[in-house]
Order: C-alpha cells, then sequence, then structure tokens
C-alpha cells in the first residue's frame, strides 16, 4: 500500500508510492555523450575571459595577478542579468506599496554569480576537497558580509547542476542572492521550528540528526563535523539532507575548522550522485535563517539537495503533495554503499 509520510520539520507531506516505486538501478541516467572542454573560448566564466564579467566581489588569486584579470582560483562577480537590484538607498527606503488590493515594493537585492573554478569541465562530484573548500570558503565569506547588511532579510546560497535543473551555463558555478523579504515558505518553515521548540523545547532538526543516527539506514555519509542523509518523507528519489551535527542556527556559525569536514562530505556525496546515477542534475540550497534570529536555539542550518531525476505534474502542484517512487531507505543504501573508484 502506498504510504503518506510526513517531514517532521517542514510539515509536508509526502505520498511514497511503493505500488510504482523503483529499484534503485532504474533511476541511473543513460549517460549522456556529450563531453565538455576544460576551456570554451564563448564561456562568460572561463579564465581569459574575465572582461565578460566585470567588478570582482571577491577573488581567490595567485600572487601577483589582478582583478578581473587572469590567475585566479574562484572569483564572486555581480550576476549581469541579476534577478534583483543592488539598492542605492539606505534600508529604510526600501518602501512597500499598494496597487489597487496588491502589494508591491522595488526589486531590490543582490545577485552574485561564484565562478568556483577556472577549469570548464569541472564540477563539484569532480573536484579536489582544496577546490570545494574554496568554494565554501567564498560561500562563507559572502554570507558573512551580506548578512551583517541590514537591507537584506534572506541570503539564499544555491546551485543549479544541469539543464533540467535550471542551469544556463556549463561552467561550474553557484549563485548568491540577497533579498529584502522572508516569503512565505521560509517564514513557515521557521515557525514550525519554532512551534516546535515551544512545545517540546528541542530543536526539530537536532531531533531528526539523533533519530537518524540511531537508526543508521536512511544514512548516505558522516564525518567528524556533518552528517548526511536522506529525509524520512524525501520529496524526491534521493534528496538528501546535510546538517552540522553540533547545533548551528545560520551559516553564519559555520566555523573554520569545520569548512574542509563539509567540503568533504558535500563532495563524497555528489561524487556519489554523479558516479551511480549518471551524472544528474540537480539544485542545492543552503536553507538558513535572517540575521535577526541568530543564536535562536529552533533552527538547524543545512544544505538540502534535490536530483531533478522525476519531474513534478499537476498533482504535486495542486496538492503540495509529492509522490516519491522511491523509497528513502532504498535510496540511502544504494548511495551508502556506492563506493566511488
Ligand atoms: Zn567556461
Ligand atoms: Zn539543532
Amino acid at each position: 500500500m502506498p504510504e503518506l509520510r510526513e517531514n517532521l520539520a517542514t510539515k509536508r507531506w509526502v505520498i511514497i508510492a511503493t505500488e510504482r516505486a523503483k529499484r534503485p538501478e532504474e533511476f541511473i541516467k543513460k549517460a549522456e555523450a556529450i563531453t565538455h572542454p576544460a576551456y570554451d573560448p564563448k564561456c562568460p566564466f572561463c579564465e581569459g575571459n574575465e572582461a565578460a564579467n566585470t567588478g570582482e566581489v571577491l577573488a581567490y588569486r595567485q600572487p601577483g595577478s589582478k582583478v578581473d584579470e587572469k590567475g585566479w582560483h574562484l572569483r564572486v562577480v555581480p550576476n549581469k542579468y541579476p534577478a534583483l537590484i543592488e539598492p542605492t538607498g539606505p534600508p529604510a527606503e526600501v518602501k512597500r506599496s499598494k496597487s489597487g488590493i496588491y502589494l508591491r515594493m522595488e526589486g531590490v537585492g543582490k545577485h552574485e554569480v561564484v565562478v568556483e573554478s577556472p577549469i570548464h569541465n569541472k564540477t563539484i562530484a569532480t573536484m579536489s576537497i582544496d577546490e570545494v573548500e574554496r568554494v565554501i570558503t567564498a560561500y562563507r565569506d559572502r554570507y558573512l558580509s551580506l548578512d551583517w547588511d541590514p537591507h537584506y532579510k534572506l541570503i539564499i546560497i544555491f546551485r543549479n547542476q544541469g539543464g533540467l535543473a535550471g542551469a544556463s551555463q556549463v561552467h561550474p558555478h553557484s549563485q548568491i542572492v540577497a533579498a529584502a523579504i522572508i516569503p512565505y515558505h521560509v517564514r513557515a518553515a521557521i515557525y514550525e521550528a519554532q512551534r516546535y521548540y515551544d512545545e517540546l523545547g528541542k530543536c526539530v532538526f537536532c531531533d531528526m540528526i539523533k533519530n537518524e543516527i540511531r537508526e543508521q539506514e536512511r544514512i548516505v555519509l558522516q564525518n567528524e563535523k556533518f552528517i548526511a542523509f536522506v529525509p524520512y518523507a524525501a520529496m524526491v528519489p534521493y534528496e538528501t539532507w546535510i546538517f552540522p551535527l553540533q547545533h548551528e542556527t545560520t551559516f553564519a556559525d559555520l566555523q573554520p575548522s569545520e569548512i574542509r569536514p563539509l567540503a568533504q562530505i558535500l563532495r563524497d556525496v555528489l561524487a556519489k550522485f554523479y558516479h551511480s546515477l549518471g551524472n544528474p542534475a540537480y539544485n542545492y540550497c543552503i536553507r538558513s535563517v535572517p540575521h535577526y534570529s541568530a543564536g535562536e536555539p529552533y533552527y538547524h542550518w543545512y544544505i538540502q539537495i534535490l536530483p531533478r531525476i522525476t519531474t513534478i505534474a499537476g498533482f504535486e502542484i495542486g496538492s503540495g503533495i509529492n509522490i516519491n517512487v522511491a523509497l528513502p531507505e532504498e535510496s540511502a543504501k544504494f548511495l551508502r554503499e556506492f563506493k566511488v573508484k
């Protein structure tokens, strides 16, 4: 019989479609024959094409190299087609106004691109730990400075891999958007965590981590600082969450000593996806809370990875209930036992 499962933290229901559940191997994508070169002269993010994206916000460079020129390991640049535009006035000047019965405000915010490597055909899964460590360091550097800017309430760090996940460029990159509002679904998740804390006096995410360690069957990987598991009510096949084992409210709490273990677990989980499932498209995002909620005992930041192996359809849109055709325990076992050569 199909089973409805509720995500303890988000309260989202999901149907685990045991009747039409697929074996883990059935999700393996037939490897695409397209291989990309290490350098593409037309790519705006390749080394040598810095003129296509100037105004570096942050870069880790070889000694002696100059801003917006060659010789970098990683660059953060403004997005050329930003979803939100940088504010010019003080935060108080961003006004909400009514348009008839509707609410509107200026689209202020910041939209940046983290160009993760000068090499065109790399991806997190195929990078060295040193390279991924650099990516995490950049996320942290940018998060810390945007977090302190009173213009912004929500900072979303995300990565789209593959066309099905919405990536328009092959070149390895992530994006950072800082917005001036807290949208409903983020607020609802924070509220649910707060409610759990009010009722039980515990962080719901710490409880989930403890439960997963006790039950073991949904764990994908664990190291001294982080754990990766397939959530009990995974929305899509192979959804994976990565948590710091220690209670940390916001991504701003990430300690320098945790950067390498985070790089290690993120790289290793994505390498398992890459090698076992045939380089599937995925999105990941870092879920955190606004600056003013820092230090709260009820929220716990994490990385949510959503592979794009199946598509959502009318039922999901209408009900908000996803149908997952993979058993979370089987997906986790498959990933856990897969050894990357
Ligand atoms: Zn490139
Ligand atoms: Zn916690």
